[in-house]
């Protein structure tokens, strides 16, 4: 997958060096692009922003250096990126959209500063390009290469040969299919007692449908007690008699 960022913070993205997603570039899984959206202003101070029309505090990114910037970077390409657009207005940020995008072969991520890009650049790319617009929590950060981060690390993880044990995603919390509301349940590793906690004794009875079972119910119990409005909404069709009992 090839990830092209622009931004006025290029060095924000030093972690995508590190761990997973640095061994996926290395690998060539993920080749990730990042731009000085700087380099698109033709003033001696590099301005990228400016007072909001209207009036009001703070200021506004201005659209001719984004237009510049994403033009380049686009380039004449025939299948071009999806733009992701990162704002605390936008779709949320969930597992079903991680997974979305990473079936995309580019992805093109547009994060702001100040209040934000003026509305026109997500105007004009939408007749050239699928925009997204998207938020990743009920928050306001201080500019969107924090979510940039977040994205391309839900992202990449999906991709295949990123993850040592693929099987993984499919037992992880929100995992696809009937059950995409669920929470995972408590985890444990060695040694069996710590500081007199015990690992519950089905996980080493070495019963494997026990231990499938025990921790449906614990993902399920997990979800009802922490996310009740998931819970709300898991399909009653994938739930079995005992689900139903918990
Ligand atoms: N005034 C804007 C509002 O209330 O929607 C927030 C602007 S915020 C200070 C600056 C930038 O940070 C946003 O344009 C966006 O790129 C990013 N940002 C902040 N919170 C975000 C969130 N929850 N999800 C995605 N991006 C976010």
């Amino acid at each position: 997958m090839r990830v092209d960022i622009i931004s006025i913070f290029p060095e924000y993205f030093t972690p995508l060096d590190v761990s997973l997603i640095g061994k996926a570039r290395q690998k060539g899984l993920l080749d990730i692009r990042l731009h000085q959206l700087r380099d698109w202003t033709h003033d001696v101070h590099r301005t990228v922003d400016d007072t909001p029309y209207g009036g009001g505090p703070g200021m506004v990114m201005k659209p001719e250096p984004w237009g510049e910037a994403i033009d380049a970077v686009v380039g004449a390409a025939t299948t071009p990126p999806r733009l992701v657009v990162p704002t605390p207005s936008g779709r949320p940020f969930t597992q079903e959209v991680a997974l979305e995008y990473a079936k995309e072969p580019w992805l093109l991520f547009a994060p702001a500063r100040y209040e934000g890009i003026d509305s026109r650049v997500m105007a004009e790319y939408a007749s050239r390009l699928r925009v997204d617009e998207v938020g990743i929590g009920d928050y306001v950060l201080a500019g969107g290469e924090a979510a940039v981060l977040v994205i391309v690390e839900a992202v990449g993880r999906l991709l295949p040969g990123v993850l040592g044990n693929a099987g993984s995603v499919a037992d992880d919390s929100f995992a696809p299919g009937a059950m995409a509301d669920l929470l995972e349940g408590p985890v444990y590793t060695k040694p069996p007692v710590w500081r007199g906690h015990e690992v519950p004794p089905i996980l080493l009875s070495g019963n494997h449908g026990a231990i499938a079972r025990w921790r449906r119910d614990q993902a399920l119990r997990r979800t009802i007690a922490k996310r009740p409005e998931l819970a709300a909404r898991l399909d009653r069709r994938a739930l079995d008699k005992r689900d139903r009992e918990i």
